[in-house]
């Protein structure tokens, strides 16, 4: 496997008002080529300032980028062989969409009738054959975002670079994107750097994923991984809904000083299944479509459990103020190390 993107010990330090922000914080990554990688994590992590060191724009306090193998730290970004996405777009209002396209071909002097007939290609590509002439105020923010896509894929860049592409868009439109983006990734066998605060986002759409917090990586994995095999509490909390259970409760459970378990692989014990792990009494009841969230207090103390229980086992959900029993298997349980640095 070829790596197409590696961070060593990289490092970006700001001084702003009289302060020192630790944006990223001796980052080591290998991104293959043809991987379609995450940068995942809260507002203010560091995310997108890791993915403009890659890119260029921003300049490390401290370590090393390289690109296909040849270190790029001082290179300025257009000659890097990687074009990025920016979450606004950042299209130009004044030119038409063809010419949107087109400029970076224009920049490099490509003669008028091989830049007019690549743009038209790319626009075909990304579904809007049929807008080349209009301006972008004209477009609806899920056209503009393909514009801005068709615009950054016409260099044939090896690495595309993509901070929050889909974030301006509402639910449906998004998740169409997201379908499409992942299916021209493969398509082109482009490696995708792809950036997003969206758990959902990163787990349908990552081969793997990186986890920041504050600055530091602190897990790369699969989606599959991440979610069943957190590193750390805060992964564990990050990635999905998770009971993450501490001290004597941990004990209890699971012999451990940290626990996690996924609320869907937790159930009501019923008459076929007579021994309950845990018995308490019923809180909040939510319902989300496919499945019902309950809160279960531990008659024996502790935290309460999130317990998800499937829409179609359940047509009533167990009513606030309900003794229940509950069961888990032994797999369902991820002991964490670590975890009380969360
Ligand atoms: P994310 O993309 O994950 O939301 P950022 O990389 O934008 O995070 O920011 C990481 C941290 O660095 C934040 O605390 C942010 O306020 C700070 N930061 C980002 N850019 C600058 C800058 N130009 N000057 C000072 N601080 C900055
Ligand atoms: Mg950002």
């Amino acid at each position: 496997m070829t790596v197409a993107v590696s961070l060593r010990d990289l490092s970006c330090v700001f001084h702003s008002a009289g302060k020192t922000v630790n944006a990223v914080s001796h980052v080591n990554l290998d991104i293959d080529a043809g991987e379609f990688f995450t940068l995942l994590g809260p507002s203010g992590s560091g995310k997108t300032t890791c993915l403009r060191m890659i890119g260029g724009f921003i300049l490390p306090t401290s370590g090393h980028v390289a690109i296909n193998g040849q270190d790029v730290t001082q290179h300025p970004p257009y000659v890097r062989p990687v074009n990025t996405v920016f979450q606004d777009y950042a299209l130009f209002p004044h030119m038409s969409i063809l010419d949107n396209v087109a400029y970076s071909l224009m920049v490099r002097g490509v003669d008028r009738n091989t830049r007019t007939r690549r743009a038209h290609e790319l626009l075909e590509m990304v579904q809007l054959p049929d807008l080349a002439t209009r301006k972008p105020a004209q477009l609806s923010g899920g056209q503009r975002q393909r514009v801005a896509l068709a615009r950054a894929l016409i260099s044939e860049p090896q690495v595309l670079l993509l901070d929050e592409p889909l974030g301006a868009l509402d639910l449906k439109l998004r998740e169409q994107m997201q379908t499409e983006l992942k299916a021209l990734q493969r398509s082109l066998g482009i490696t995708f750097v792809f950036v997003t605060h969206d758990q959902h986002e990163a787990l349908s759409m990552s081969d793997r994923i990186g986890v920041f917090n504050q600055g530091r990586l602190e897990q790369v994995a699969t989606p599959g991984e991440l979610y069943h095999r957190p590193a750390t509490r805060f992964v564990a909390e990050f990635v999905g809904a998770a009971n993450v259970l501490l001290g004597a409760q941990a004990q209890r459970y699971a012999n451990a000083q940290a626990v996690m378990i996924r609320p869907e692989f937790i159930r009501i014990c019923d008459d076929a299944d007579p021994s309950p792990r845990v018995k308490g009494k019923v809180g909040d009841v939510q319902f989300f479509g496919a499945f019902w969230r309950i809160q279960v207090q531990p008659d024996d103390g502790g935290v309460a459990l999130l317990v998800d229980l499937p829409v179609q086992y359940f047509a009533n959900a167990p009513a606030a103020g309900q003794q229940v029993g509950l069961s888990w298997d032994q797999s369902a349980m991820h002991v964490l190390d670590g975890a009380t640095q969360s």
